[in-house]
């Protein structure tokens, strides 16, 4: 089933309301009231969309969503990156400059 098609589910509508309600019908980033929708911050593996508390589920206005998920897929891939050179036995000293410059860009992601 595509992700979609799990959005048209009822239960979905439902938990997208109570997440609307919960964050007060207005954008978590620009506070505008028009063109709400609801964002997923982190997706948890096997979690239908609408298994997750209100409180886990972020409230944006198109245009900050649509720049908050190139956002997301960046700060993985650089949490990622990061995690896999912190697992490193021997850093070198190019590593470890790799390491402080992607500890920065997060700082600045989050
Ligand atoms: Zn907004
Ligand atoms: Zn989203």
């Amino acid at each position: 089933m595509s992700y979609a098609t799990l959005l048209q589910d009822p239960r979905w509508h439902e938990k997208r309301q109570e997440a609307l309600q919960f964050h007060g019908n207005a954008c978590g980033h620009c506070g505008t009231a028009s063109s709400l929708q609801v964002h997923h911050p982190r997706y948890m593996r096997g979690r239908m969309p609408w298994q997750y508390r209100v409180s886990e589920l972020e409230v944006l206005c198109r245009a900050c969503h649509e720049q908050e998920h190139p956002r997301q897929t960046l700060r993985s891939n650089l949490q990622n990156r990061l995690n896999a050179l912190l697992l490193g036995k021997e850093l070198s000293e190019q590593h470890r400059s790799e390491i402080t410059a992607l500890q920065a860009a997060l700082r600045v992601l989050k």
